[in-house]
């Protein structure tokens, strides 16, 4: 289970407990009962309190709502393709042909 946090035009802020993943993008104020957009901030998972754990749910979290996009073609020419003996150092001490 974790928290998801919504915002309310009138009432503010205020958090909702569900499954993982499963956080709608808006759901009603328990005040005022208007639509709250949802409010991207770390998930407070129960099962671990790690720094990296939360910033690694909230990049999946994002992803699903906010999904990087390029824009542009990656600028060519500037990087050699590397090869498999480079990458590996035990193949470039194998025999050449
Ligand atoms: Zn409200």
């Amino acid at each position: 289970m974790a928290l998801y946090e919504y915002r309310c035009d009138q009432d503010g802020e205020f958090e909702v407990n569900r499954p993982l993943g499963t956080a709608p993008e808006s759901v009603a104020c328990p005040v005022c009962g208007t639509e709250a957009r949802r409010v991207f901030s770390v998930a407070m998972v129960r099962c671990g309190s790690r720094p990296a754990v939360f910033a690694a749910i909230e990049r999946a979290e994002k992803t699903r709502y906010e999904p990087q996009v390029v824009t542009s073609v990656p600028s060519a020419g500037a990087k050699r393709p590397v090869r498999m003996a480079q990458m590996t150092p035990a193949l470039a001490r194998l025999p050449r042909p």
